[in-house]
């Protein structure tokens, strides 16, 4: 903690490195991509630019987050969807780094 600047330590936030491994997890599991967890009526997400379903990005399960952040950002699954489509080039046409970006899409589920 001395060796952060006084000045930036208002901005620090926790976090953690990720154990991971080859292959897809279970359903509900954090994963970097595989089989995302949906509802029964929910229908794989599609770029709102390409009509391409989406790539999944990210999952993450935050009730199996390390002890030091459980709760900070609630429960369930966090799901990122991305667009890889390079028909369209949706990424940069879209700007999908940037919030609400047609090519992806954020959400947060209770499972
Ligand atoms: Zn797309």
């Amino acid at each position: 903690m001395d060796l952060i600047p006084a000045s930036i330590r208002p901005f620090m936030r926790a976090a953690f490195l990720p154990k991971v491994s080859e292959g897809d997890g279970a359903l509900k599991a954090s994963k970097f991509w595989g089989k995302p967890w949906l509802n029964k009526n929910e229908d794989w997400p599609v770029c709102q630019h390409c009509g391409k379903p989406m790539q999944l990005f990210l999952q993450l399960n935050l009730n199996s987050l390390p002890e030091s952040i459980q709760g900070e950002f609630g429960t369930g699954l966090l799901q990122l969807f991305y667009c890889t489509s390079t028909d369209t080039n949706c990424e940069v046409e879209c700007e999908a780094w940037l919030p609400f970006a047609k090519s992806m899409l954020v959400l947060c589920c209770s499972t």
